[in-house]
C-alpha cells in the first residue's frame, strides 16, 4: 500500500456560489423542491469530479450541506425541538418527496406563516420564506441558536437536548438518510467517496440543554444521551457499509479542546470507548478514520489511541513539531494509520512544499508508507474555492503567493506523489518533469515573498515602535465620562435610549448600484449621489421610528471588514474568494499581505453628511482592529498581534477625525474578539491581553464627552468578563435575543459598570418581534442590570432584512422603550 492523497471536506457553495443562489431562490419561491434537488446534485458531482481530477483518492461525501452540517445531523438524528412540531405537521400536506426540508430550514432560519412572500423583492432573498404555506394554522417560530464553529468564522446550529431526548434515524427530506444518498449518488457518478459524519461525542458536546429544569452544569452533561444516540449511528453506519463505503470519516474536533482541564479525561475516554466499540461492532470491516482538527490533541490522545479504529487525522499545521513527534511515537506502537493534515485549510497562502516534505518524511520513516495519508489540516470549508477567477483582480506578485481549495488539493496531491516516489530529501529531483517544474515554481514564489518590498512599510514599523502606554486608556474613568456624555447628548432620554447596530437593508437596488459602480457602469459622482439619497431616506425613517441615536446605514459598505480593507494599504481583494459564514451567507475576507496603514479618512464624509440631516446624534460606525484582523486572511510572516496594532492605529486616526468633525457617538464593532479566543484555555490570557490592548489603542484617543460604543455578536461573557470590562466602552451592544437570558447574569455577577444594550430581537430571522416579546426581555434584564445602564436595540445590523419588516420591528422596539419609560 502507498500513501493516500485525501481530503476532509470541500467548500459547498460552488465556484460561483451556485448553492447560495439556488437556496435563496428556493426560499423566495422561485425554485421548486425538485429544481433544488437537481441543482445540488450538479454541484456535488462537479466537486467530486474536481477533487478526483486533482488526484485525490479519499474524496469526502456528506460534507455538502444545504445550510449547515450540524443542522443536517440534528435533522438526520430526529433531534427536532418540540417547538417545530407545527412545521413538521404542516409538511404532511405538502410535497411528500421532500418532506423535511421545510422543517430543516425553519430550524435554521425561523418560520412565520403570515410572512408575506412578496417582500422578497424588497431586499435580499433572505427576507422571504418562500415555501408554500398551505396550512391554515398560524406558525411563528424562531430559528435555533447559532454558534461559531470552534475558532472559525463559520457558524453552526446548536443541537438542543431535553432530559428525555430520543433520537431516530430519519431521511430528513431525502429518499434515504442524507449520507447514504450522497454516497450512492457519487458512486453512480463513478466516484468512491469517504462519507463524513460528525462524531457522536462532538455532536453531543456541541449541543445544549433545552430543558430549563435540567440545565447542564458541566460540558460533559450531554454525554448522558450517548446511550440513546448510538443506535442511530450504528444504523446509519450499517447502511453506509451496505452501500459499499470502504472508509468512513468520523469527525471529532472537540478532541482539540481542553477536555482534560475539566479533570474528566476518564469520562471522555469512557465515552469514546463506548461509542467506538459499539460502532466497530456494527461495521466490522469498514475502515474508520477519526478526524481531529483546528489544534493539538495533546493528552486527549489517550482517549482515542486504543480505539478499534483504523486511522487518526491530526491538524499538522497547528500541531507543534514536538507534539507531532509525540503523536507519531504513540501511534507507532499501534496499528493505526495517521492522516497528516499538512496543508493549511484555514488560510490562503501557498505552502512551502519543502517544509511539508520534511514533515511527511519524518512520519513515513516512523510509520511506513502504508500507514500514512496526506491531507489538508481540516475541511476546506474555510478556504475559498479556487484561484481561477483571480487573474484579473489580484496583482500578479501577490497572486503567486496564494492557494485556495483546489490549489491546496494540488499541493496534497503533489506531496503524496513525491512521498510515494520517495523524493523527500534534498536534492529534491523528480523523474516526472511536471512535478519538477511545479516544485521549482513553488520554491521560487516562497523566496520572492520573503523579500518583497510590497510587504514592508518603514513608516508603519516606526509608528508601532513609538506607541506609548497612555495610548491605551481614556482620560477619565467611566462615571466621569458618563456625566460629560449625558450633558453633551441633550436629546437622549434618561432611560432606555434606543439605537440600532449600524447597517440598514442592503436592498437589491443598493447592491445593484454598487456592482454597477464597480463595473464602471455608474460614475463615482452618480454612485455618491445614490448613497446620499439612501442616507437621507434612512435618517428620515429612523426619525419616523423615533430612534434616539441614529446611524447612516452603511449603504456604501459591502461588508464591515471588506470596506475598511479597501480603504487601507497592505490589503488585496479577491474577485471570488468567498467563504461560507452561515446558511447561504458567504463572506469574502480580504487578504492582509503587508504592513497596514490608512492613506486618508475612510468614513468621515458620509458620517458628517448624515449628521447634517438631523439634530439627533449620528453614530460614527467603524470596525474594530481585532475584527478586521479576525475576518481577514492574515499574513503568516509576522505575529497576528503586530498586524492588529497596525490596524488599531489606522482606526484610532479615524476615530479622532470623526470626533474633530463633531461626531459625539462612535461605535467600534468588535464582534470577533470572542471568536478569536484560542481553543485551549492556557492560551487565552496572552490573546486577551493583546487583543483588548489593540481595541483600546483604537478607541481611546477621544475626549470624555465622546461616547464610544462597541458591538459584539454574542452574549456569552462569563469567561471573558474581565476582558470585556477592560475594553471600557461607554456603551456595549450585544447579541442576546437568541440566548438564554441568564447569560446576562455575568454582568450582574461581576458588577459591570458601563452602559449596555442587550439585543432585543433576532435580526437573522424575517419574523417581526412583538412589543410584548421585547418588553418581557427588558423586564428580565432589569433583574440583573441597573435601569440607567440599559439601551434598547436589535441584536445586530439590519442589512440582511427588508425595509418593511425593519420599520415594523423598529417601531415596535421604540414602543418598548416608550412604554417602559412611562412606568419608571
Ligand atoms: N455595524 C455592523 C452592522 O450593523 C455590525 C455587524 C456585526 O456586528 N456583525 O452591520
Ligand atoms: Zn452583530
Amino acid at each position: 500500500m502507498t500513501i493516500i492523497a485525501s481530503n476532509l471536506g470541500f467548500p459547498r457553495m460552488g465556484e460561483n456560489r451556485e448553492l447560495k443562489k439556488l437556496v435563496e431562490a428556493y426560499w423566495a419561491g422561485k425554485v421548486t423542491d425538485t429544481e433544488l434537488a437537481e441543482g445540488i446534485k450538479v454541484i456535488r458531482a462537479d466537486h467530486w469530479n474536481l477533487q478526483k481530477n486533482q488526484g485525490i483518492s479519499h474524496i469526502p461525501s456528506n460534507d455538502f450541506s444545504l445550510y449547515d452540517h450540524v443542522l443536517d445531523h440534528i435533522h438526520l438524528f430526529g433531534a427536532i425541538p418540540a417547538r417545530y412540531q407545527a412545521v413538521v405537521e404542516s409538511e404532511v400536506t405538502e410535497n411528500t418527496a421532500f418532506r423535511g426540508w421545510k422543517t430543516y430550514f425553519a430550524m435554521g432560519r425561523g418560520y412565520q406563516t403570515s410572512k408575506a412572500a412578496s417582500e422578497a423583492s424588497s431586499a435580499t432573498a433572505d427576507t422571504a420564506f418562500g415555501l408554500a404555506a398551505s396550512v391554515s394554522q398560524k406558525i411563528d417560530v424562531g430559528s435555533m441558536e447559532m454558534k461559531k464553529w470552534f475558532d472559525t468564522n463559520y457558524h453552526y446550529i446548536v443541537p438542543e437536548f431535553t432530559a428525555t431526548q430520543t433520537f431516530s434515524l430519519t431521511n430528513s427530506g431525502y429518499s434515504q438518510p442524507k449520507p447514504v444518498q450522497e454516497f450512492l449518488e457519487a458512486k453512480a457518478n463513478g466516484i468512491e467517496t469517504r462519507p463524513v459524519i460528525l462524531g457522536p461525542i462532538s455532536f453531543l458536546l456541541l449541543g445544549k440543554s433545552a430543558d430549563s429544569a435540567h440545565p447542564y452544569t458541566s460540558r460533559f452533561d450531554a454525554l448522558v444521551h450517548l446511550e440513546a444516540l448510538l443506535p442511530v449511528y450504528t444504523s446509519l453506519l450499517t447502511q453506509l457499509a451496505q452501500a459499499g463505503a470502504q472508509w468512513i470519516q468520523i469527525d471529532e474536533p472537540i478532541l482539540c479542546l481542553d477536555l482534560e482541564y475539566q479533570g474528566s479525561l476518564d469520562t471522555i475516554k469512557a465515552a469514546y470507548t463506548k461509542a467506538f466499540t459499539t460502532i466497530r461492532a456494527a461495521i466490522p470491516s469498514v475502515n474508520i478514520l477519526l478526524a481531529t482538527y483546528f489544534g493539538e490533541i495533546r493528552s486527549n490522545i489517550q482517549a482515542i489511541i486504543n480505539l478499534p479504529i483504523n486511522a487518526i487525522h491530526i491538524d499538522a499545521v497547528r500541531t507543534s513539531e514536538t507534539e507531532l513527534s509525540n503523536i507519531v511515537n504513540q501511534i507507532s506502537t499501534t496499528t493505526l494509520s495517521l492522516s497528516i493534515g499538512v496543508i493549511d485549510g484555514r488560510n490562503i497562502w501557498k505552502s512551502n512544499l519543502k517544509n511539508k516534505l520534511a514533515i511527511i518524511k519524518n512520519v513515513v520513516e516512523k510509520l511506513g508508507s502504508s500507514r500514512v495519508l496526506v491531507a489538508p489540516s481540516c475541511s476546506l470549508l474555510h478556504s475559498p474555492h479556487s484561484l481561477n477567477k483571480e487573474v484579473a483582480k489580484v496583482r500578479p506578485e501577490v497572486l503567486d503567493w496564494l492557494a485556495f481549495s483546489v490549489e491546496k488539493l494540488q499541493e496534497v496531491s503533489f506531496l503524496t506523489k513525491a512521498a510515494n516516489s520517495n523524493t523527500l530529501v534534498e536534492p529534491i529531483t523528480f523523474a516526472d518533469a511536471e512535478l519538477q517544474v511545479y516544485y521549482a515554481q513553488n520554491q521560487e514564489s516562497q523566496a520572492k515573498r520573503a523579500v518583497s518590498p510590497l510587504i514592508h512599510n518603514p513608516a508603519v514599523k516606526s509608528r508601532i515602535e513609538s506607541v506609548t502606554p497612555d495610548m491605551f486608556k481614556r482620560i477619565n474613568p467611566f462615571p466621569a465620562r458618563r456625566v460629560a456624555q449625558r450633558t453633551r447628548l441633550t436629546t437622549l432620554p434618561a432611560l432606555f435610549p434606543t439605537t440600532t447596530i449600524g447597517s440598514f437593508p442592503q436592498t437589491r437596488e443598493v447592491r445593484l448600484a454598487r456592482s454597477n459602480f464597480n463595473a464602471g457602469k455608474l460614475s463615482a459622482a452618480d454612485y455618491d449621489k445614490f448613497i446620499r439619497e439612501q442616507i437621507v431616506n434612512c435618517v428620515k425613517i429612523q426619525e419616523e421610528c423615533g430612534l434616539d441615536v441614529l446611524v447612516h446605514g452603511e449603504f456604501e459598505r459591502n461588508d464591515m471588514v471588506e470596506y475598511f480593507g479597501e480603504n487601507l494599504e497592505g490589503y488585496v481583494f479577491t474577485a471570488n474568494g468567498w467563504v461560507q459564514s452561515y446558511g447561504s451567507r458567504c463572506v469574502k475576507p480580504p487578504i492582509i499581505f503587508g504592513d497596514v496603514s490608512r492613506p486618508k479618512p475612510m468614513t468621515l464624509e458620509y458620517t458628517t453628511y448624515a449628521q447634517s440631516l438631523t439634530t439627533k446624534p449620528m453614530k460614527g460606525m467603524l470596525t474594530g482592529p481585532v475584527t478586521i484582523l479576525q475576518w481577514s486572511f492574515v499574513r503568516d510572516d509576522i505575529p497576528r498581534s503586530t498586524t492588529c496594532n497596525q490596524i488599531a492605529l489606522a482606526i484610532r486616526d479615524e476615530v479622532v477625525d470623526l470626533e474633530k468633525a463633531g461626531i459625539a457617538c462612535i461605535q467600534i464593532d468588535e464582534p470577533a474578539i470572542r471568536e478569536g479566543l484560542p481553543m485551549r484555555a492556557s492560551d487565552w490570557d496572552a490573546y486577551l491581553k493583546w487583543s483588548v490592548d489593540s481595541f483600546l489603542l483604537s478607541s481611546t484617543g477621544v475626549r470624555d464627552d465622546t461616547q464610544i460604543h462597541s458591538h459584539m455578536c454574542y452574549s456569552d461573557f462569563n469567561d471573558i468578563f474581565t476582558a470585556i470590562q477592560r475594553m471600557d466602552t461607554d456603551v456595549l451592544t450585544i447579541e442576546n435575543s437568541k440566548s438564554d437570558l441568564k447569560l446576562l447574569k455575568a454582568f450582574e455577577k461581576y458588577g459591570y459598570t458601563n452602559e449596555i444594550g442587550p439585543g432585543l430581537y433576532d435580526i437573522h430571522s424575517p419574523r417581526i418581534p412583538t412589543i410584548e416579546d421585547m418588553k418581557y426581555r427588558v423586564e428580565q434584564m432589569l433583574k440583573d442590570l441597573a435601569k440607567e445602564l440599559i439601551w434598547v436595540n436589535p441584536d445586530c445590523g439590519l442589512k440582511t432584512r427588508g425595509w418593511s419588516e425593519t420599520i415594523a420591528a423598529l417601531k415596535n422596539m421604540v414602543q418598548v422603550s416608550v412604554q417602559l419609560r412611562s412606568t419608571f
